[in-house]
């Protein structure tokens, strides 16, 4: 029987950091992969040089880009505000329920309650995706979050200080429970690793790879994504994910479980 994964996020570039090592492994086994994003991510940042397309033009073709890359099919985009959609939560919740039930998804992946970096769209998404998975007749489907725990940080502090580059991952907090960070900035959520339910290996190369394709969004990142191969399947070859809905049989280290 066909599986189907569908990974929920907020903007181009979520997707490829949050599940991209799951989304390439299961599409290589064959499993039927989706992304459905909520909006284009119009007002991004744009490391591009001046004159050119639309943000929000270029960025789906990013998006694209990355499924390709990952073996999804072709990304769907929703077409809400990028940072507004907060204020169009239910009919966020609406069309992920639709999409819920017609694909019949297994596997559901979406942010933690953290939102990864705090940004309101994707705490809006994490509790948009969660209720379309409560009102869902899920029969037997699970729903994830992709989580960025401590372990996950502690691996990148170590792989950049092996390599002589300054890193800061080391000292970033754990996440306080609070929904904006003091200084009301994003940035990374360190989220408690006794969250995690499952940890999967994944091809690190190719996660990095997807996340290239989002050139329009790597500033400070691009030093990391710029590492050699090697070090790239060492620094995204694992991902973090708890399960939030559906049995945990089997799902150590397994998104579809045993059942
Ligand atoms: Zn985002």
């Amino acid at each position: 029987m066909e599986r189907t994964l569908l990974a929920c996020y907020a903007h181009p570039d979520d997707e490829s950091y949050g599940a991209g090592g799951a989304i390439a492994k299961y599409a290589a086994e064959g499993v039927r992969c989706y992304i459905v994003t909520a909006t284009s991510g119009e007002v991004g940042l744009d490391h591009r040089s001046e004159g050119e397309t639309e943000l929000g033009d270029h960025r789906i073709e990013e998006l694209a880009c990355a499924a390709e890359t990952l073996g999804a099919e072709p990304p769907v985009i929703l077409g809400f505000p990028d940072g507004g959609v907060e204020g169009h939560i239910e009919d966020v919740a609406a069309r992920y329920l639709a999409t819920f039930e017609e694909l019949r998804p297994d596997v559901v992946l979406t942010f933690d309650k953290t939102g990864v970096t705090g940004h309101a769209d994707h705490l809006a998404i994490h509790r948009a995706v969660t209720d379309a998975f409560q009102q869902w007749d899920a029969r037997g489907s699970r729903l994830f979050y992709s989580l960025l725990p401590r372990a996950q940080f502690s691996k990148l502090a170590r792989l950049l200080e092996d390599a002589g580059i300054a890193s800061a991952f080391e000292n970033f907090p754990e996440w306080d429970g609070s929904p904006v960070p003091p200084d009301g900035s994003y940035g990374p959520r360190v989220t408690p690793d006794d969250w995690i339910t499952t940890t999967l290996e994944v091809d690190g190369v190719k996660k990095r790879d997807a996340i290239r394709c989002h050139h329009s969004q790597l500033g400070p990142e691009a030093a990391f994504v710029a590492m050699p191969d090697d070090m790239a399947a060492l620094a995204f070859g694992t991902e973090y994910y708890m399960l939030a809905a559906g049995s945990s049989s089997g799902t150590e280290a397994d998104l579809f479980g045993s059942d």
